[in-house]
């Protein structure tokens, strides 16, 4: 029997910061080794972020990968041009892009975070009101790679100093009476409506499966934002601090190394595991 036959398939869904990416250097450095075992052994990359596209394309051209990448927290796929079968509801986004659109449109975030400031009374500071300076003190961004994160189409990071769990609770309130979401990311919280990173990896699963039903697929997070990824995983994997660890996911392998070098080590486990590389 050939070896293709008797090998698993495999997708690797991955978060960006803080998982995959360093959560201060932004550097994939440390997860080089199982990357490269990823490329050998054919297994696709999906990187799934809170990122915008216009920061995550050049990510996906240096790592030269091919499969569909997810941005602004699921809020859309983009689909490489020279793939087969993009769906047929994609929209052309470029010469070498097509995008699915899933989440509630921009305008509409930055005009509701606007609203829920006045309702609420708490104070609220979107990206959309920020420059490429404050995006850049914040983030740790240079101001150019502050601006590509500022091009925003699904998904309104801000950022709300010294939040209390009961003004959470009713920013989360006011949030969902207009059916928006709020979830936490690592220096941010998000809004965003009809979107999340589950959803997104649950439809990409799809695509795959249509091309190989015997597809499995990994996940790996640091945050609460990507429990629902993991949720969508065979095998999910978490390379956060232990002090956010999600309690809802029963076959969950928790790393003891946090960010990419976490990632690296459980990578290569995983291919081992899945019978790649021997
Ligand atoms: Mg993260």
């Amino acid at each position: 029997m050939p070896e293709s036959t008797q090998t698993p398939a495999l997708v690797i869904f991955t978060d960006l910061d803080a998982t995959l990416l360093d959560e201060d250097t932004y550097s994939y450095k440390d997860a080089a080794p199982a990357l490269a075992a990823c490329k050998k052994a054919g297994v696709p990359i999906v990187l799934v972020s809170s990122k915008t596209f216009a920061e995550m394309a050049p990510l996906h051209r240096e790592l030269s990968l091919a499969s569909p990448l997810v941005a602004e927290n699921g809020g859309g796929i983009f689909f490489p041009a020279e793939l087969a079968h993009i769906p047929k509801n994609c929209v052309k986004q470029d010469s070498s892009w097509f995008r699915l659109d899933l989440g509630a449109g921009y305008q509409r975030l930055v005009k509701a975070l606007d609203e829920i400031q006045k309702e609420t009374g708490i104070v609220l500071e979107g990206f959309s009101s920020m420059d490429e300076t404050r995006v850049g003190l914040l983030t740790g961004l240079s101001l150019a790679q502050a601006r590509l994160a500022k091009l925003r189409y699904w998904d309104e990071p801000f950022v709300a100093p010294a939040l209390s769990k009961k003004d959470r609770a009713m920013l989360e309130k006011a949030a969902a009476a207009r059916d928006l979401n709020i979830t936490g990311g690592g220096r941010f919280l998000h809004l965003h409506g009809g979107s999340d990173k589950g959803i997104a990896v649950a439809l990409l699963k799809n695509w795959y499966c249509g091309q190989n039903p015997h597809m499995r697929f990994a996940g790996l997070g640091d945050s609460d934002n990507d429990i629902s990824m993991l949720e969508q995983a065979d095998f999910p994997i978490f390379v956060g601090r232990k002090s956010k660890l999600p309690e809802s996911l029963a076959n969950l392998v928790v790393s003891d190394i946090p960010g990419p070098k976490g990632w690296n080590r459980q990578v290569l486990r995983l291919l081992e595991k899945c019978g790649f590389g021997r």
